[in-house]
């Protein structure tokens, strides 16, 4: 579904991706992993059109999207959440929802969208007219995962979906992510939280410095020694 090779960005000459290759089949969760700094959120900002490369390829669906922007590759079925849930925070949910569903001129198609993001989501459909500013963390990370999920992408990109929040909300976000993924949305999940990432993903990749130096099951990952030691605090 996505193959992406060789990939470079630099901000104002300072290298922030090197060398990326990675690819998410159809129906995978795949895990971004890497420290502070490694090139994590300027490799799927490139991805979901957000920059552009300057160098190596991105293909899609068996098509080259390497210079395609953000508004071509979200009706092409590619969604990212981005770091920092930018939700709207004058916005109540139902009109964040909304936003999420732009691509969709039926309204009947997008209303449809919005009560299955209620029924994955049961908090935001209590609260759907309430304004997003006001909602827990936890709630307005769920609602930018929901507004992202409204376009009805093939693959969802999350940038860091659980920085910030406690633990408890963690774990019902990962489950969350399962289930969307379960319901035939492919993930590419970028995450500082590494366990509970190799957990629920079939695949994973390590970003260093700007390049990918290792990918694997992530099952195979989680026993790894130098994982464990990286990214896993064992
Ligand atoms: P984090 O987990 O801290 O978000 P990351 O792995 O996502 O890290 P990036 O945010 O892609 O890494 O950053 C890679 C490098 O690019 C870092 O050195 C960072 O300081 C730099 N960088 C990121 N965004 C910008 C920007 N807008 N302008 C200049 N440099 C940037």
């Amino acid at each position: 579904m996505l193959e992406v090779g060789g990939l470079g960005y630099s901000y104002a000459g300072a290298i922030a991706v090197r060398d990326v290759t990675l690819r998410v089949t159809a129906g995978e969760i795949v895990a971004l992993l890497g420290a502070n700094g490694a090139g994590k959120s300027t490799t799927v900002r490139m991805i979901a059109g957000a920059l552009r490369p300057q160098r190596g390829r991105i293909v899609f669906d068996g098509q080259d999207v390497t210079t395609a922007a953000c508004h071509d590759m979200v009706p092409r079925g590619v969604a990212l959440c981005p770091e920092g849930r930018l939700v709207m925070p004058q916005m109540t949910v139902r009109e964040n929802l909304l936003m999420g569903g732009y691509t969709q001129r039926d309204r009947t198609a997008r209303d449809a969208a919005m009560e299955e993001m209620f029924a994955i989501f049961p908090r935001l459909a209590e609260r759907r007219g309430q304004v997003a500013g006001l909602m827990s963390g936890g709630e307005q990370q769920m609602l930018a995962i929901a507004r992202a999920l409204m376009s009805r992408p093939k693959l969802l990109i999350l940038d860091e979906p659980s920085l910030g929040l406690a633990p408890k909300l963690v774990r019902e976000l990962f489950d969350l992510i399962r289930s969307v993924n379960a319901r035939g949305t492919s993930i590419l999940l970028v995450e500082q939280n590494a366990r509970q990432a190799l957990r629920i993903s079939n695949r994973a990749y390590v970003l260093e410095k700007g390049v990918t130096v290792r990918e694997d099951a992530s099952e195979k990952l989680i026993g790894d020694d130098a994982i464990r030691s990286a990214f896993l605090g064992a």
